[in-house]
Formats: structure tokens, C-alpha cells, sequence
């Protein structure tokens, strides 16, 4: 299965993972933010929700994950 073309390298190999997307042949990656709707998951209600600050946008439960 072909991936994306990498800017980088050139070949058809950048894949999504769990961060973003990231190339096979080479080490260009790209890391989605998660303020763009991708936090972590609320061990509360369950959502992907929680941002950086730890807090759950859904809920507002703070989740303690210190600096990281
Ligand atoms: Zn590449
Ligand atoms: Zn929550």
C-alpha cells in the first residue's frame, strides 16, 4: 500500500501514525498539535479531549500528566 509522497525524500512513503504521519525511508515526520481536536483520552467520560494543560475540554476533568 502506497502511502503519501514525503517532501522530504520524495518516495511514496509517509504513513499516518499515531502522532501525525511519518516517513519510512526517511526521519521527516509530522506531528499533529493536540489543540487541533486530538488530546489525550478522559479517563472520565472517555473522550480524546484533554490538552496539553491536562484539562478535558469535554468534562473539565484535570488529569495530572506534569510536564512531558
Ligand atoms: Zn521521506
Ligand atoms: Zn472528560
Amino acid at each position: 500500500m502506497a502511502g503519501a509522497t514525503c517532501p522530504k525524500c520524495g518516495n511514496k512513503t509517509l504513513f499516518n501514525d499515531n502522532r501525525g504521519k511519518s516517513c519510512t525511508r526517511c526521519d521527516f515526520f509530522v506531528e499533529i498539535p493536540v489543540a487541533k481536536g486530538r488530546g489525550r483520552r478522559c479517563v472520565i467520560c472517555g473522550k480524546y479531549q484533554v490538552g496539553e494543560n491536562g484539562v478535558c475540554r469535554d468534562c473539565g476533568a484535570k488529569h495530572n500528566y506534569g510536564e512531558d
